[in-house]
């Protein structure tokens, strides 16, 4: 199934949780989800009633979770294939699969806003992965990589803002970043505790598993 392209604040309220898919927006008053928290739709307040089954529940955290890192159902599906593979939990391989994104890191090294913009970026040739031209959004990184904006796009002041705002908040602990060289570096792979989302990435597992 191709990517959803339509309104992203629709998928928070479907969700039922703020999934940050709009950059600042989300932090602000506008935030459709603090305004209606209750799904899309005619009925959708009341669809909080609903009791969902088990097979719900999982369905859900796996649409949730493909949501946030905007991809794909043929993605997702690769994800866990390759995670039942890797040895250690599957869940928790899953989630490391996904935060090695290089979009996802991008995201989160605070180059941009949001993981659209990063996987637009990634799209346009903005970065280079040890010194090469990587333009590959699911290109995954690995310890010790170094990412780095190139020189002609550093003047955008739309960036400066975005990594001034990540400095602020903080960037998680498995990467490095160097805001005055417009530079990232990745410190070692994450781990559960690296990824802070209210994610239950055992009942995904189940899901594809059934
Ligand atoms: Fe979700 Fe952000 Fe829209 Fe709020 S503003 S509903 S967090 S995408």
């Amino acid at each position: 199934m191709a990517r959803y392209t339509g309104p992203r604040c629709r998928l928070c309220r479907r969700e039922g949780r703020k999934l940050f898919l709009k950059g600042e927006r989300c932090y602000t008053d506008k935030c459709a989800f603090e305004r209606r928290s209750y799904p899309p739709g005619q009925h959708g307040p009341l669809q909080l009633r609903v009791k969902l089954s088990e097979y719900g529940i999982r369905l859900r955290e796996k649409q949730k979770v493909k949501r946030i890192y905007g991809i794909s159902e043929k993605q997702m599906k690769k994800y866990y294939e390759m995670a039942v593979h890797m040895p250690g939990q599957a869940g928790h391989n899953l989630l490391q699969l996904l935060e090695r994104r290089l979009d996802n890191v991008v995201y989160r090294l605070g180059f941009a806003s949001s993981r659209a913009q990063a996987r637009q970026m990634v799209n346009h040739g903005f970065f280079m992965v040890n010194g090469r031209n990587v333009d590959v959004p699911s290109y995954l990184v690995k310890p010790g990589d170094v990412i780095e904006l190139k020189e002609k796009y550093r003047n955008n002041p739309q960036i400066q803002e975005n990594l001034e705002v990540r400095v602020q908040r903080g960037i998680p602990g498995w990467l490095e970043l160097e805001p005055d060289n417009f530079r990232g570096r990745v410190k070692a792979l994450p781990t559960r505790e690296d990824i802070t989302m209210p994610i239950q990435e055992s009942y995904i597992i189940e899901f594809y598993s059934r």
